[in-house]
């Protein structure tokens, strides 16, 4: 049995060019996916005499309340994010040359 098509499954969503907008076609070529992962510094922490000598209970506490006021994805956000995006062929050009650039 075929199940009823909705409206929306004859007509993919669009796919733009997240830079300048443009439409994008899968398949022919003119389509960059852009992924990037930032994760925090993923270090073993270090500890100094003074970080040791704080009453952990208390910096526990501490750290909760600067947590309070996050909601789940904030608080994921401060240590792991990624992101994925499509360029045109144009905007690729140009984001190739400094992807760090602010
Ligand atoms: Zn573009």
């Amino acid at each position: 049995m075929r199940t009823p098509e909705r409206a929306d499954d004859s007509h993919p969503p669009r796919l733009a060019c997240h830079r300048c907008g443009r439409e994008l076609h899968p398949g022919r070529g003119d389509i960059y996916v852009v992924s990037i992962l930032a994760v925090a510094d993923p270090s073993p922490p270090v500890f100094t005499e003074d970080d040791l000598a704080l009453d952990v209970e208390q910096e526990i506490q501490r750290l909760l309340a600067q947590m309070k006021d996050l909601d789940a994805q904030q608080a994921q956000d401060q240590v792991y994010r990624r992101m994925v995006f499509h360029l045109c062929k144009s905007c690729y050009s140009d984001w190739i040359i400094d992807p760090t650039g602010f």
